[in-house]
């Protein structure tokens, strides 16, 4: 069986790939979102995804919680683009119409739409297995886009937030870890609430050269980011050092845990980018600024060694184990 990327690219992306690209198209399928061209100096961020029941969430999960995320992971992959969000679309398929549960997802969703400016512009309901897909448009000013595909030789690798929370809250939820350990309730919050880096995103524009949302892994989301700055080959050597570990550790993680949670756990929603060194004072001011911590994780150098090798603190060089998330994985 083909994995999920292969899939997209052997029967969608590839076809297309053939065809001339109309004048209105900037970029298509392969990053975080695609770019229409706008006749007046903007253009427009596209982006979908959707959340199946059984699959991104449990039957039972707390609905306004879900409406939440739904329209939180659209937003990330705006951020990701440094697109300010405009509009969205919801399809929304139930197996009934149950009064409460409608309430309650409403509820979240227009918290977080509210939150972040975006305004529901239209849909489609259908009765069947409960998926929620969201259609999501932003603005970003022409050329500004951070695409996936700009990264560098000699870039730092950069990533923001706390990765690794959503998959420790994960295993909270599954009873692999206990409720009771310090980190549980922020764990679950992140796991529950992703909070789209909208305004990290937008204030990178002109300074990241390369930026990807972390949904599947930040070891599998990093390699996607260097296939598509290639070619030259890139390889990202990852610190160990340099991860954010101890927080993760100081709320009663496992240590072994903690390292799997951060580089291969999905569910983030914290943006990965790459700058030049000479920015680090800009970042390092930025993320004062937001209140968001950043940390410096790495670097890009051009070899023929792996995409992706992890110096670990005694500085022995090991090559990583688990990347991340892959739906069609055989
Ligand atoms: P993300 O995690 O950022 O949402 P994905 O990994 O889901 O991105 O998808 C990778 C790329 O493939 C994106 O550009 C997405 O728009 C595109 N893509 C995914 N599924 C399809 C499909 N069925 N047809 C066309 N493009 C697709
Ligand atoms: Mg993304």
């Amino acid at each position: 069986m083909m994995n999920e990327f292969a899939l997209i690219e052997h029967f969608f992306a590839d076809p297309a790939a053939h065809e001339p690209t109309p004048p209105w198209l900037r970029l298509g399928i392969g990053d975080d979102a695609a770019l229409l061209v706008e006749e007046n100096g903007w253009e427009t961020a596209i982006t979908c995804d959707t959340l199946v029941e059984g699959r991104h969430f449990l039957a039972g999960t707390d609905p306004e919680a879900l409406g939440w995320k739904a329209l939180a992971v659209n937003l990330s992959d705006l951020a990701a683009m440094g697109a300010v969000p405009t509009g969205f679309l919801l399809a929304l398929t139930l197996p009934e119409a149950d009064e409460a549960w409608l309430t309650a997802f409403a509820r979240g969703l227009f918290a977080c739409a509210r939150r972040h400016g975006a305004r529901l512009v239209g849909g489609d309901t259908t009765r069947g297995p409960r998926a929620i897909t969201i259609t999501a448009l932003g603005r970003v000013p022409a050329g500004e886009a951070i695409l996936r595909s700009g990264a560098r030789e000699g870039d730092d690798v950069w990533v923001s937030g706390q990765p690794g929370r959503a998959a420790l809250g994960l295993a909270v939820r599954f009873g692999e870890l206990s409720p009771n350990l310090p980190g549980a309730g922020e764990w679950r919050a992140a796991l529950d609430r992703p909070e789209p880096r909208l305004a990290l995103g937008r204030r990178l524009r002109r300074l990241a050269h390369a930026m990807l949302d972390v949904s599947d892994g930040l070891l599998g989301d990093l390699r996607h980011l260097l296939e598509r700055s290639a070619p030259p080959l890139l390889t990202a050597e990852i610190e160990v050092a340099r991860l954010p570990l101890a927080p993760l550790i100081a709320g009663g993680a496992p240590p072994e845990r903690a390292r799997t949670a951060l580089l291969a756990g999905g569910d983030d929603y914290e943006l990965l980018f790459t700058a030049a060194p000479g920015s680090r004072d800009r970042i390092i001011l930025l993320g004062r600024e937001l209140d968001l911590p950043l940390s410096r994780i790495g670097r890009i150098v051009s070899t023929e060694q792996p995409p992706i090798v992890l110096i670990e603190p005694d500085e022995r060089r090991t090559l990583p184990e688990v990347l991340g998330y892959d739906h069609f994985r055989p």
